[in-house]
């Protein structure tokens, strides 16, 4: 198995690297802010709830963000090679409970790749992915808030992993590609396995 979290600020670049991720390595991804916007696209109770917070720029509370993340797990995670997490954990209560849902699935976590960008990069990603694909919370009065939410209780993650030596900081700035050989190396390097696609 190898569960990695892709950590990083909104407009970081999760989303593009997961992609690559789990061609080379073989594992499945479930991206949280996917699964909300899916639930709003088909108009459940649930994506009615999410969108509320979501269009704030607000994070979906704890307890019912966990309860969503341990029913996608049961319907897509088994008999995977791994999983990378993209958008999740947000919070430390997030990290403690995925902790617990990995160990209850006899699975450990065995990296955070996190990706490291200059703000004012961020706002101008985000703005243009705003153009390009109608995303609604990339709007600028948005996107401030969701970068205020992720400093006050995102952030801290790092730190958290740092402790736990789970955490591989890269430098998200510029070229995809080159970014992506990054990670690829890193990561390989820290949990000791052979690089696929090279
Ligand atoms: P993302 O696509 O990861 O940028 O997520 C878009 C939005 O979905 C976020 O701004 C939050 O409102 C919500 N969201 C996604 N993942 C989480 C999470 N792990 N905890 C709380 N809210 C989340």
């Amino acid at each position: 198995m190898l569960n990695v979290v892709l950590f990083g600020a909104p407009g970081s670049g999760k989303g593009t690297q997961s992609e690559r991720l789990i061609n080379e390595f073989g594992l499945h991804h479930i991206s949280t802010g996917e699964v909300l916007r899916d639930h709003i696209r088909r108009g459940t109770e649930l994506g009615k709830i999410a969108d509320s917070y979501i269009s704030k720029g607000q994070l979906i509370p704890d307890d019912l963000m966990i309860r969503i993340l341990d029913d996608v797990l049961d319907k897509e995670a088994a008999g995977k090679e791994g999983v990378v997490f993209d958008g999740f954990p947000r919070t430390i209560p997030q990290a403690e409970a995925l902790k617990e849902l990995l160990l209850k699935r006899g699975t450990d976590l065995h990296a955070v790749v996190g990706l490291e960008v200059p703000e004012d990069e961020l706002v101008e990603r985000m703005l243009n992915r705003g153009k390009q694909t109608g995303r609604a919370d990339d709007n600028i009065e948005t996107i401030k808030n969701r970068l205020q939410v992720y400093h006050n209780q995102t952030h801290p993650l790092r730190e958290y992993y740092t402790t736990e030596g789970k955490y591989l900081g890269i430098n998200g700035s510029g070229n995809v590609e080159e970014i992506y050989n990054n990670i690829a190396e890193n990561l390989a390097k820290a949990t000791g396995r052979e690089r696929k696609g090279k």
